[in-house]
């Protein structure tokens, strides 16, 4: 059959980048390295089996947004529910970018750029300073003319590094209420920073929590906004309705009811952050770069090598090489201790089997 005549920025766009691999060690897509205690996982079951699963579930789960609001202290009409936060990243594109501009960095998370592409935005994508530093002047310039909708990954991602607080504070003002501005803080949790105060200041910031890192729920799929309530409004309208499911919200639930499992695990993660960075610098050949999320960026000599090296040794992690100003750059998720030990043991024999060490990596 001859080609469709389908839209042109479909027909254009790649499909989202992903290889499911298999591996001993999944240290790929920085998930919660180890799956929720028996006890809670019995709990959501336990929740799921008393609701009616031949009813819809709530338009939108209103329990949900309220324990969410709670969290946050934030009005529960200002929450918006989601089964993943891509899903609100759309809505937002929907609302305040189709036929407008979509603005952000790169590199950054991808499915900004996708999103814009596929709903016919303009997209202004703003490279990076030098050590991936957000580049505040260009995105206030950016900001100030026209409208649409900006994401700022912050901590950034896949970088891994804060964005200054006080830099999106510029950009909300320069903003003004012509640009959507998104926070993404996927990564928040293991930063200890958010931007509550920088939302409440500003109606046009929206804040995108995810429920598939810290809260190691990447499987169940869900996500949510912390919006200005009118915001909200409009962003409930770009969801398909009765889209978060009852499966989904009875999960979530009961994770909201053990806050301190999820605590826990961000100590644990930040930690072992920590240990890993200093044991990675110590690498000869391999420069790590600072990171406040649950992943950390490092750069050798020989990216596809390593890559390939570290995954015969049953250890999976991310290219990003391909990306601007990644060049030679892999990235590795937090994971436990163990996994931590066999992701250092396995780049100690890929490197000793032989990517060549360039001199001012080795030396710098
Ligand atoms: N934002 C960022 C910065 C991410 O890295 C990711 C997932 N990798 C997401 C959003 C999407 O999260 P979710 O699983 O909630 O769709």
């Amino acid at each position: 059959m001859a080609a469709m005549k389908l839209r042109s920025e479909v027909l254009d766009l790649p499909p989202y980048r992903f290889e499911a691999h298999g591996a001993a060690v999944k240290l790929d897509q920085n998930e919660a390295p180890e799956d929720l205690p028996e006890p809670l996982r019995r709990a959501a079951l336990e929740r799921l089996a008393a609701r009616s699963w031949h009813r819809y579930p709530d338009l939108h789960p209103v329990e949900l947004a309220e324990r969410f609001g709670a969290r946050h202290a934030w009005p529960s009409d200002g929450v918006v529910v989601a089964g993943g936060s891509n899903v609100l990243i759309q809505a937002a594109t929907i609302v305040a970018g189709l036929g407008r501009r979509v603005a952000t960095v790169t590199p950054t998370f991808s499915v900004y750029a996708l999103q814009a592409r596929l709903l016919g935005a303009e997209l202004r994508e703003l490279p990076l300073g030098a050590g991936f530093v957000f580049p505040v002047e260009a995105f206030c310039a950016t900001v100030a003319e026209g409208c649409g909708v900006a994401f700022v990954a912050a901590p950034m991602a896949p970088t891994g590094n804060p964005v200054a607080v006080d830099d999106l504070w510029r950009v909300a003002e320069a903003a003004d209420d012509r640009w959507l501005i998104v926070v993404d803080e996927a990564y928040g949790e293991f930063a200890g920073v958010d931007h509550d105060a920088l939302a409440r200041a500003h109606p046009q910031v929206v804040r995108l929590r995810t429920l598939s890192k810290a809260f190691g729920l990447a499987g169940v799929r869900l996500g949510y906004a912390l919006a200005d309530p009118a915001v909200a409004t409009e962003l409930r309208k770009a969801l398909l309705p009765f889209s978060v499911s009852a499966l989904q919200a009875a999960v979530a639930e009961a994770v909201l009811d053990a806050p301190d499992v999820v605590a826990e695990r961000v100590t644990r993660t930040v930690a072992e952050r920590e240990r890993l960075a200093g044991a990675l610098a110590r690498r000869l050949g391999v420069q790590v770069h600072p990171s406040v999320a649950n992943f950390l960026l490092f750069r050798v000599a020989d990216a596809a090598g390593t890559y390939a090296a570290l995954q015969r040794h049953g250890v999976l992690v991310r290219r990003q090489d391909h990306l601007p100003g990644l060049e030679g750059c892999l990235r590795v998720s937090v994971g436990t201790a163990v996994e931590n030990d066999a992701f250092l043991a396995a780049l100690d024999a890929a490197l000793a089997e032989g990517s060549a060490v360039p001199e001012e990596v080795a030396h710098g």
